[in-house]
């Protein structure tokens, strides 16, 4: 039962855990669950890691907090690997997504400023999510979050996703123009991956207009579609990613990194925030990537991802109702033809945990540690579970 003095900002499922352990999580009633949603892109390494769990630990015992008023060794060293890992010159650490696009956003108006534009706009996609603080909130592309939040931050400009031209025709005319700001493969909005072609005609569009290409890979970075960063996949890199979820394993960090000219805009006094890369986050994402570089989980997500998405098109080929089985790696959509919330309370019950987005798109984050017999199992507990869905609500339609 959830506690009457939570705000009304969440709608639980029936389910809660005591712990997990690797990609199984335990629930509060004795069940022991496969978990493909890893807390939304979150718990990469699973639950319980031994040698995250022991770094953690360890650096709780020295020191926690420090502030940003003194350097944080641990901050530099995550700073340098992550530099490394994503060809950037530079990060500023924050606590969330939504921070780290606030990041962004900020970085690119004042790179607009002084570049002598006075109103600085950032071209946004359709359906794009990049959090719910006012300014993300309105670079996110969903009415349905928007609605009863205006007025909204002006200064951005919405597209199509995958539409060059819509982007060419702004460049066009449009002399505010100071960012693109996109996700590679739209996570909230339904696991839509862009193409490679858009985004590297974004890039050659971006540089031409001295604008900021700025990707949003909070949800599909950190290994989770089998590259670092799913940009790389189109062999191109932004001036601005902000990053979240899998960097710190479940231990609250955002981070913003910036090359080149990016990366000379912000000065002391322009942005910064109490906890953002404190000693112990700092110590949990860099241990999570030596980690995911030690146990090659990048190549791990791409060889799940295949064989979950070959089991899955040759189980659900042909059944009515399914129509599209997408995604890269370890972020999958399986897009059916009807609102299909209902399933993940049913896939509850066949003690899996998933998740719906977009009304009707299962989506599928599973922990990039799974094996072969638990991706199978994913697999194997969810396609009865669409087929019933399916089933019964065509039943119910007729
Ligand atoms: N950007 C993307 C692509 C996301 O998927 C999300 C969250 O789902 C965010 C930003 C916001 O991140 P957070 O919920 O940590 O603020």
């Amino acid at each position: 039962m959830q506690s009457q003095h939570l705000m009304n900002t969440y709608k639980p499922a029936p389910v809660a855990f005591t712990h997990g352990q690797g990609a199984w999580l335990y629930t509060t009633d004795g069940r022991k669950m496969l978990d493909a949603l890893a807390g939304i892109a979150v718990s990469g390494l699973g639950h319980a890691h031994p040698k995250l769990v022991k770094a953690i630990a360890d650096q709780a015992g020295k020191i926690i907090h420090t502030s940003n008023l003194v350097n944080v060794p641990e901050q530099g060293a995550l700073a340098d690997k992550l530099c490394a890992l994503a060809q950037m010159d530079n990060v500023f650490f924050g606590n969330s997504g939504a921070e780290a696009n606030e990041c962004a956003i900020k970085l690119a108006r004042l790179y607009g400023h002084q570049r002598g534009i006075s109103n600085p706009h950032i071209i946004v996609m359709e359906r794009a999510w990049h959090g719910r603080t006012l300014a993300t909130l309105a670079a996110t592309g969903s009415r349905k979050a928007q609605a009863g939040f205006e007025p909204l931050v002006t200064g951005f400009i919405r597209v199509p996703y995958n539409d060059i031209d819509a982007i060419r025709a702004i460049a066009a005319h449009n002399k505010d123009v100071v960012a693109v700001l996109t996700e590679v493969v739209q996570g909230e909005g339904g696991i839509v991956p862009a193409r490679a072609d858009y985004l590297q005609a974004l890039r050659e569009l971006t540089a031409q207009k001295q604008w900021l290409l700025m990707i949003d890979e909070v949800q599909s970075g950190i290994g989770r579609t089998g590259k670092w960063f799913a940009h790389q996949w189109a062999g191109i890199t932004p001036d601005v990613m902000p990053l979240a979820k899998g960097l710190g394993s479940g231990v609250p960090i955002g981070a913003c990194l910036a090359k080149g000219i990016a990366a000379t805009v912000f000065k002391p006094g322009n942005h910064g925030t109490t906890f953002g890369g404190g000693p112990l986050v700092s110590v949990a994402a860099l241990r999570t990537l030596e980690i995911m570089e030690e146990e090659g989980l990048l190549a791990n997500a791409v060889r799940m991802g295949e064989i979950m998405t070959s089991a899955f098109q040759q189980a659900l080929a042909g059944v009515p109702g399914v129509r599209e089985i997408r995604g890269m790696g370890l972020m999958m959509g399986i897009e059916l033809d009807r609102p299909c919330g209902d399933i993940v309370n049913m896939a509850l019950e066949s003690n899996l945990f998933t998740n719906v987005t977009q009304d009707s798109v299962i989506r599928l984050l599973p922990p990039l540690i799974i094996n072969e017999s638990e991706a199978r199992e994913i697999v194997a507990r969810l396609v009865p579970v669409i087929k019933s869905f399916l089933a019964h609500s065509a039943r119910a339609a007729a």
